[in-house]
This record gives structure tokens, C-alpha cells and sequence, in this order.
């Protein structure tokens, strides 16, 4: 039974903000394109390519209307395996016109992991590029790539844009979209261990741009340039960055790999004034000696954003202390809530965020702290799992109930599997993070035949917030060492997942109820880390 209890419920410290709520997610980024149509809206760091607001709205539609002559309808989902490229918001955005569903995959992804995404989401498409086309070609449904060269067997995207402008007008309008439809489905592992889609609409991510862009004055429209790295078949890549800045008609410098030089020079080069970036760049960009080969004097940065992962207090203070000029807005997000959630995006009150705190409620969001165990909801500066309502929560996981039903109860409350509070000026502070996507690691350290038992827990760790570490229980007359544990989880998951440390344990803690107990494993560990 569902407990009600809505005594302590926290609003946005500011004002609620207008979604319009006749506008499909494309219409909505693109709206507005005609008065900046020659200024350039994308820019390939490497090559140099551009594509100006202009290009990127005739090219979404001409792409939507190409694959309505190829067959695509209504709901229907593609998947994307393609590294940051400068057409990559093209293909989304004219997958959503179309009425289809945009599907983003880990280019690093495996071929079985890909055919998985592909069989969970029932997928009737693929657009991938000439290097990834091995993976994905045997899997029974078309395959578009986007290099300029044809690849055999696949349909070629410059030929496919041809024949869709024979086709004449996107028929789509014919077949009206409508904002409550889904537009997107990404894969998360979310509260628990297996891959999910997380089922977004085209009202989900338009109430979530508004949400996320209130701070935004007119006068700031068409001048940011921000720094397209974080990868687009992630929503911290597509929504936070793609579509923010296209909506907001400023510019995405495109990275599709990071190497630190390259990076270094795309900010001075582009002349980048906001980069969103995770806290493994932030300590590139503090420690690593090549930086410094750099006149960094010639950096435009007025800010970083640091989300997905934990930025530790010591790492954001050697930033501050390198890079005085350069604002740190910390963001917190998850894809079941169509990107971010928690930020101090008001440029203005920066001086009042305080240090580690992720951020204020935005606007038109609810938010509570409950406890793990009672499910009521606890008062301010008491730390709990946070909940948020919202325009803003997925439909669902795509074909899982039962998920769907563990992560939004029948009041609407997305629950997060993150531990957080707020303090009395409505700062909140992630302290831990109780969801279970180690479960997936877990179970495959269990299948190796020397392992007894075995726990996956996140260990703290400076460059990267925190790492995936597993504590082992080995059987008698086992030889294994924590390497070739390593090795065995890395030859079985995409190279993102792998565990990145092994300690080797007599038992793992259990707590009455045979849950393992991940925060003492963590504690014990740091514990003798620091001894060592
Ligand atoms: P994803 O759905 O892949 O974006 O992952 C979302 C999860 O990343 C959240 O539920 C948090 O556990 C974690 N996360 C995101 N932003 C932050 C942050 N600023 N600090 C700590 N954890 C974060």
C-alpha cells in the first residue's frame, strides 16, 4: 500500500515558467530559426564544418520527410549509433518531425549489446556511419549511414535526403504529432541494474527545456557558444546541450572525442563560453601538464557545468583556485526526468550557491527527501531519497511495468534512488547514491566459477567522483588475482562498464533482510585506503 504523506514538499525558489503546450519537441527547438537562419548554429571542432540555424531547420525537415517516404510511421523507434557529429541534432530532431522515436546507442557499445537495444525497442531503423556498420548490419531492418561515401547494403543519407525532397513535403503534418506522443527512448540502467528505455514525450522534454533555460535573458539569445562533448545518445548530451542551445539559437562546438589537446584548443579556437562537461575533464583541466602548454589567458569559458557524477569538494577547490574567472554551476539530472532536475542555473545568484551543493529547484518542479524505509517524507537538512513531480517524469519504461511502477508511485512521484537533502536557503547536496545499477556487474562477477560471492559498491575517487569497485569473496583453492577479476568483467561489458577495482574479501556484510550492505563495504574501504 502507498503511503501518502505530503507534509514536507519543496517548491523552485523561483517563479513558476510558461510551457507552451501546442508545440512538438522540434517545432519548439527550431522555433524562432528564421531571424538567425545564416548564423551558425554547429561547428565541427575538428574539421571545421559548419551548419547554421538555417541549414539545421531545412535539413530536420527535409530528413523528417525522407523518412516518411521510407516507411517510417508514427511511434515508430530508430536507433542511433553514431559519435558526436554535426548532423547528430539533424537526425533527431528529423526522427521526432516524422513522428518516430529517437533512440540514441553507445557508438562503443558491443554488437550484442546494440542488437539487444534494437530487439528491446522494437526498432525499425538504424542510422549509424560507415565504422559502425559492421555491428548493426545484420539485425534485419534498414541501416542509413551518414558518410558522404555510400557503404553497400546500407541506404546513403545524402541519397536518401534527395529522394525525400522528390518526395515532396514531410507527409508527416498529414499524420499530426501531438506533444503527449513519444519522441524519445533512451536506454539508462536507472534504479536498477538492467538496461531500460525510459519512455519521453515530446511534452516531457519541452517542459524540461523551459524549465532548464528560465534564466535565460533575451539579451543572452544567439550569443552563447557552448561545448558539444558529452555524448548526444546520452539526454545530458541531446536535451542539455543540442537542443538547450539550438532553441536558445546559440552555437555547439562538436567534439566527437575527447583528448585533451583537442579540447584545450576547441575552447580557445571557438572561442566557447560554456562548457558542460563531468568531473574526470574538470581534474584533466586542473592536473594534466598539457593544459598548461596552452595560453589559457585566451579562454572565453564564463562557465563549466559539472553533472552526471559527483564533483569532489577538493577537485572543485583546485579549480576555483586555477581558473578564478571560470563560474562552476553543478547540475544533478537523470534521464527519467528528461535531463536536468537541480542546478543553480541562475547566473546572477551564483555567489549564493553554495560550494557542493548541486543546485536550487527549478522552476515548476516539486521535490521531497523521504526515508528509504518509511517512505514518509523528512524535513529540511534531513537527508533522504529524493523525489521530484513534474512535467518533467518519463511515461514509463518502454514494456516494464513493474519498473515503471517501482521508479513513479500513483501520486506521480519520480523516485530518483539518490540520497539528498535541503538546507534552509533551498541548496540541496547529494550524499549517496542507493541505486543498484551494480547489480548487473554483480551478477556477472557470480558467474565466474572462483567466485563465491560478490559485491559491487561506488568508491570515491578524485578524478572521477566515483568509480565502480566490487569486494570478492574467492573459493578455497582459487588463484585469481584482482586483475584477471578485472579483465573477466571487462571482456564481458562495453568498456564503460567494467569494474574499475577488486578487493578481495572473507565475507561480504549483509544486512538481516540479505541485502548487501554497500555503504559499510564503501566506508570500510575508504577507511583502508586512507590507512594505507
Ligand atoms: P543518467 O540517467 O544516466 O543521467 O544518470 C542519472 C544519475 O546520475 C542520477 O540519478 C545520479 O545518481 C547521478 N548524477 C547526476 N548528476 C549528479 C550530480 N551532479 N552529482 C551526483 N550524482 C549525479
Amino acid at each position: 500500500s502507498q503511503i501518502i504523506d505530503d507534509e514536507h514538499i519543496f517548491h523552485s525558489r523561483y517563479p513558476p515558467v510558461q510551457v507552451p503546450d501546442d508545440v512538438t519537441l522540434p517545432e519548439f527547438v527550431l522555433g524562432g530559426f528564421e531571424l538567425y537562419a545564416e548564423k551558425v548554429a554547429i561547428v565541427d571542432a575538428v574539421t571545421g564544418k559548419e551548419l547554421t540555424h538555417g541549414e539545421v531547420a531545412k535539413n530536420t525537415r527535409r530528413f523528417g520527410a525522407a523518412l516518411r517516404s521510407l516507411g517510417l510511421r508514427k511511434g515508430h523507434v530508430v536507433i542511433v549509433v553514431l559519435p558526436n557529429v554535426a548532423e547528430y541534432a539533424i537526425v533527431a530532431l528529423g526522427i521526432m518531425s516524422a513522428g518516430g522515436v529517437f533512440s540514441g546507442s553507445n557508438p562503443q557499445a558491443l554488437a550484442v549489446e546494440i542488437a539487444k537495444q534494437v530487439k528491446d525497442a522494437d526498432a525499425k531503423l538504424i542510422v549509424t556511419n560507415a565504422l559502425n556498420y559492421e555491428k548493426v548490419k545484420g539485425l534485419g531492418i534498414p541501416v542509413i549511414t551518414m558518410d558522404e561515401e555510400p557503404v553497400e547494403g546500407a541506404i546513403n543519407w545524402r541519397k536518401l535526403l534527395e529522394a525525400g525532397d522528390r518526395a515532396g513535403t514531410n507527409k508527416a503534418a498529414k499524420e499530426e504529432v501531438l506533444q503527449t506522443d513519444l519522441c524519445a527512448l533512451p536506454f539508462s540502467s536507472g534504479t536498477t541494474g538492467v538496461s531500460k528505455g525510459v519512455m519521453l514525450s515530446h511534452k516531457n522534454l519541452v517542459a524540461n527545456l523551459c524549465s532548464t533555460l528560465f534564466a535565460v535573458k533575451p539579451e543572452m539569445v544567439g550569443e552563447v557558444t557552448v561545448l558539444g562533448l558529452m555524448p548526444f545518445f546520452h539526454i545530458y548530451g541531446i536535451t542539455g546541450i543540442c537542443f538547450a542551445t539550438l532553441r536558445n539559437k546559440g552555437k555547439v562546438v562538436v567534439m566527437g572525442r575527447y583528448d585533451v589537446r583537442t579540447y584545450i584548443h576547441a575552447l580557445i579556437s571557438h572561442e566557447v563560453t560554456f562548457a558542460p562537461i563531468v568531473p574526470p575533464i574538470i581534474s584533466d583541466m586542473v592536473h594534466n601538464p598539457i593544459v598548461d602548454e596552452f595560453d589559457l589567458s585566451r579562454l572565453k569559458l564564463q562557465a563549466v557545468m559539472s553533472a552526471a557524477a559527483p564533483l569532489a569538494p577538493p577537485l572543485l577547490q583546485a579549480f576555483e583556485a586555477k581558473f578564478p574567472t571560470i563560474h562552476v554551476q553543478e547540475a544533478y539530472g537523470l534521464t527519467e526526468h528528461s535531463c536536468i532536475t537541480l542546478t543553480h542555473g541562475d547566473l546572477e545568484n551564483y555567489s549564493r550557491a553554495k560550494k557542493n551543493s548541486v543546485g536550487f529547484i527549478l522552476p515548476n518542479l516539486e521535490v521531497k527527501f523521504i526515508d528509504p524505509d518509511t517512505g514518509l517524507s523528512l524535513p529540511k537538512n534531513t537527508p533522504g531519497e529524493i523525489c521530484v513531480r513534474s512535467q518533467c517524469v518519463m511515461q514509463g519504461y518502454y514494456k516494464n511495468k513493474e519498473e515503471t511502477e517501482r521508479a513513479i508511485d500513483k501520486e506521480n512521484w519520480l523516485h530518483t534512488g539518490d540520497i539528498g537533502y535541503i538546507d534552509d536557503d533551498g541548496d540541496i547536496f547529494i550524499v549517496d547514491r542507493i541505486k543498484e545499477m551494480i547489480k548487473y556487474k554483480e551478477a556477472i562477477l557470480l558467474t565466474h566459477p572462483s567466485v563465491e560471492d560478490a559485491a559491487v559498491f561506488p568508491m570515491p575517487d578524485e578524478e572521477a567522483g566515483e568509480i565502480p569497485a566490487a569486494c570478492v569473496v574467492l573459493g578455497p583453492d582459487t588463484e585469481e588475482t584482482e586483475e584477471e577479476i578485472i579483465k573477466f568483467v571487462a571482456s564481458n561489458v562495453a568498456n564503460y562498464k567494467k569494474v574499475r577495482a577488486v578487493y578481495f574479501v572473507e565475507s561480504i556484510p549483509k544486512s538481516p533482510s540479505g541485502k548487501i550492505m554497500r555503504r559499510l563495504l564503501r566506508d570500510e574501504r575508504v577507511k583502508a585506503s586512507n590507512l594505507r
